[in-house]
């Protein structure tokens, strides 16, 4: 098969774990007989040095003539604590969504056994915990009108969604639950947000076409706490933008760390497939950014856009055997890892593409 892969590694370690999940791609290709063509893009903090813009109109009209995209990560110190200034990194990322259409972000949250002991819960809470998030992402307090008021000591973000931004992603969700454990959660603010009421109603509504699906709604006050007491309790969890962004990073400890959690953000066309870690300042360019969540976003590529099952599979057999072998980043090695099984970036590269 052939497919034209667009890699956007945007800032900080963006450039180092993108690098590692295009060689796993590359080897995929290679060992399952396809084709795969590449093409460069800017975003971010990289696109404002370059050209002024965090979305470059090159970027959008590549990304849209792709089959995929591998993305790394946006931001910059810079912006972070400067939080007036206009032109900004992550503009890029949402821009892109935006421009794509791609309004569902999908974050499988499955622990390696290898590291049970590696996340701040307790293992036997943990063990056997496999759950798939649908954000919402086009939606919300991120793109609903927003300013100030009385001379800027008040501001305001508005919470809106529509009936058929709740409705597509709902479907998405339980097409998902229908292929796994058939169990759906939705998580928002019903007592208190009028948006939250009418994504609850719409749920229901798609629920209907469902029958098979056991669906139970939880306020995301109460979600976060189940999260964290009883993560094995959820199967496909379909939220909001805001909630989404909260949960999905809370979910994040039970793999163990950032480096680890892979995602897809997909529409009705080019879908988009990042690690849901960030630019990591502290750690860019000393070489040790875990690659694995890249590696994994790559095998989400390779099964949801090109439905190529064997070959992502492959790649998430290639992680779990390397982490068998005792192999780990700094992020996820704890005291009892020996020194020498301790690598970089490139090395644990190396480790996977000789797995594969
Ligand atoms: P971050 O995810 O970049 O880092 C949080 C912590 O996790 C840091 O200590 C970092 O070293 C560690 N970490 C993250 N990824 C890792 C990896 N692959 N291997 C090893 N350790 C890893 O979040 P942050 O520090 O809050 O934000 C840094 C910058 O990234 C900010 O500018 C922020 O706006 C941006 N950001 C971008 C995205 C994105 O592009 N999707 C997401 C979150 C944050």
């Amino acid at each position: 098969m052939k497919k034209h892969i667009v890699v956007i590694a945007g800032d900080g370690i963006g450039q180092e774990v993108t690098t590692v999940g295009k060689q796993v791609l590359d080897r995929i290709a290679e060992k399952f007989g396809h084709e795969f063509t590449y093409d460069e893009a800017l975003i971010g903090h990289a696109a404002i040095e370059a050209t002024g813009n965090p979305l470059p109109e090159e970027t959008v009209t590549k990304s849209k003539q792709s089959d995929a995209i591998l993305f790394g990560a946006v931001g910059h110190p810079k912006y972070d604590n400067d939080p007036s200034a206009k032109v900004r990194p992550e503009q890029g990322l949402l821009g892109i969504r935006k421009a794509l259409g791609l309004y569902a972000n999908l974050r499988p949250i499955k622990l390696f056994d290898e590291l049970l002991h590696s996340s701040s819960i307790k293992p036997e809470f943990l063990q056997g915990a496999d759950i798939l998030f649908f954000r919402e992402l086009t939606g919300d307090v991120y793109f609903g009108e927003k300013g100030r008021k009385d001379d800027g000591n008040t501001a305001y973000d508005l919470m809106i969604y529509s009936r058929y931004e709740v409705e597509r992603i709902a479907v998405k969700a339980f097409d998902a639950a229908m292929t796994r454990r058939k169990k759906l959660c939705s998580v928002d603010k019903a007592n208190v947000l009028e948006s939250s009421r009418l994504w609850r109603e719409v749920v229901q509504e798609v629920a209907k076409r469902y029958p098979e699906v056991e669906v139970e709604h939880q306020f995301i006050d109460a979600a976060a706490m189940l999260l964290i007491k009883d993560p094995r309790r959820f199967d496909v969890v379909v939220t909001g933008n805001l909630f989404g962004d909260i949960l999905t990073d809370e979910a994040s400890q039970i793999a163990g760390s950032m480096g680890m959690l892979a995602s897809a953000s997909v529409g009705d066309t080019t879908g988009l497939y990042e690690p849901i870690h960030g630019s990591a300042h502290d750690i860019t360019g000393k070489g040790v950014a875990n690659p694995l969540a890249s590696v994994l976003s790559a095998a989400l590529m390779l099964d949801i856009s090109f439905g190529m099952k064997a070959e992502a599979e492959a790649v998430v057999d290639a992680v779990d055997q390397v982490l068998k072998a005792g192999f780990r980043t700094r992020d996820i090695a704890d005291a009892n890892t020996p020194k020498d099984l301790i690598l970089g970036t490139e090395a644990m590269g190396k480790q996977l593409l000789s797995k594969l």
